[in-house]
């Protein structure tokens, strides 16, 4: 960085950043040497930082941005909502239109039996709030043991206390004294990685659905309150399942009355090009846990869609106790609600879950042409999600020493390609805002590939 770049006066927001913030999920004392990219304004697809670079967002900000940045009718009924009622909260029988005009709508979306909607601000806060329904629940129904929770290695839920015990990924877990106990980790559905030699993805399902069997019996079925799996994992490396794994999986809990939640804080509105990810493989879940591009991420909100069944064990049990004790100063928010609804507008009038198919398939097609590259072991993806997994050989799969080495590499080489991804270890994800059209898509290709190379030569 040169003297005359801003960026390195000692007064610049580069500066202070570095001098103040401690960001999350960043390497802090990298961040003190490498200083921040401050982004500073976005425009469909593109963000811009403040020393005019302009980047394909390729993960739509962290899986979020549904109807990319810069869309004036979100901006507009944040405005017009904050002027009407700013802030009001749900307590003690209050409710406000934009909340109420919201549950109803995701209720209609969501999949049959589910008609109740919980609102949070995070999907961690939703993930907890669906730890303690379950308990809530199982004790008011005289079940104080049905409470362990299986979650998957590689699963995403969050980083609060009860989400972070059910994430399945290390850096959640170390040095932050988690998992909690009863929560349990069964095996995650990635073939590429796990299935065992000359085994098929139908064989490696069953034998995940048998594992799982296995850890249910291993506790005891009592013990078991729910399964929760995202329908495609996102955080821990787009990882798509075996196209029967959901329907194994689904046919043990019912067989053990473990309930399943489908957490689709990333996988819903759209992304997969259906609604939810569990259209994808017909998941029939007993609560849906959604978030991000329910506003696309212009303001914190997420959801949480419970079955009748819960619902009907929950409000008598705060009818005995006289409350429901639990929820946020900001459940229900009126302008994060108004948001959500105007969003969820676009989405249906702009046709963005057939516009995620569409395009998706031509992500997924462009990227899987990369499969012949020597850095390439598996593309991976549906709808507009997507990985490409780099490998020191393909031929044996051998993944990269250190690994995370590589991909990291090529998330910084992507911004001077003007390509903003995320890298999970050498697993390189894509995500892009659901707005994308075919020439983007195809721009999105060729930075991908540029960055590649890149990389490959970096590498070598
Ligand atoms: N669940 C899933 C599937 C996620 O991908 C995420 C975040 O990426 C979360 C939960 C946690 O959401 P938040 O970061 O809003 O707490």
């Amino acid at each position: 960085m040169s003297s005359a770049d801003p960026a390195a006066l000692p007064n610049s927001p580069h500066a202070r950043d570095k001098a103040y913030a401690l960001h999350p999920y960043t390497n802090a004392r990298a961040h003190e040497r490498r200083g921040p990219t401050v982004i500073e304004s976005g425009k469909g697809i593109y963000v811009r930082d403040d020393q005019g670079n302009e980047y394909i967002e390729g993960l739509a900000g962290l899986w979020s941005v549904a109807v990319g940045f810069g869309e004036e009718r979100l901006v507009e009924a944040a405005a017009a909502q904050m002027r009407r009622l700013p802030y009001y909260h749900s307590f003690s029988h209050k409710a406000n239109n934009p909340a109420i005009d919201l549950a109803e709508k995701v209720a209609s979306l969501a999949p049959a039996g589910l008609n109740r909607v919980f609102f949070a601000n995070s999907g961690s806060e939703a993930n907890d709030t669906v730890v303690k329904l379950l308990w809530y629940f199982n004790n008011a129904r005289g079940r104080p043991q049905k409470k362990k929770i299986i979650s998957r290695i590689r699963g995403y839920h969050g980083i609060t206390v009860a989400s972070g015990s059910m994430t399945g990924l290390p850096w959640n877990h170390r040095d932050f004294d988690l998992p909690l106990p009863n929560f349990l980790h069964t095996a995650c559905p990635h073939h590429y990685r796990h299935a065992w030699e000359g085994e098929s993805e139908e064989e490696f399902a069953s034998r995940l659905a048998g594992q799982l069997e296995q850890l249910i019996l291993a506790e005891g079925p009592a013990t078991i309150a729910a399964f929760i799996g995202e329908p495609v994992m996102g955080a821990g490396g787009v990882l798509v399942p075996p196209r029967t794994y959901w329907q194994k999986v689904q046919a043990v809990c019912r067989k053990y009355d473990v309930l399943i939640i489908a957490d689709e804080v990333i996988t819903g509105f759209g992304r997969t090009g259906r609604m939810f990810g569990c259209e994808l493989f017909d998941i029939k879940p007993d609560m849906l846990v959604l978030s991000k591009q329910i506003t696309s991420s212009y303001l914190p909100l997420s959801a949480i869609v419970i079955s009748d069944e819960l619902y009907a064990g929950i409000a008598d049990n705060s009818d005995r106790l006289g409350n429901f004790g639990h929820g946020f100063t900001t459940s229900g928010h009126p302008v994060a609600t108004a948001v959500a609804l105007e969003n969820i507008r676009i989405i249906e009038e702009d046709g963005l879950v057939a516009n995620a198919a569409a395009m998706g398939e031509r992500l997924q097609a462009g990227l899987g042409e990369l499969r012949d590259h020597p850095m390439v072991g598996e593309v991976r993806g549906v709808g507009l999600i997507a990985a490409v997994e780099l490998v020191a050989d393909p031929a044996t799969k051998r993944a990269f020493d250190p690994l995370g080495k590589v991909g990291a590499a090529f998330f910084e080489r992507g911004h001077g390609h003007g390509l903003i991804v995320r890298a999970v270890q050498d697993s390189i994800a894509l995500c892009p805002p659901l707005i994308i059209n075919a020439e983007q898509v195809d721009e999105v290709l060729k930075r991908f590939r540029l960055t590649l190379d890149d990389t490959y030569t970096w590498s070598r």
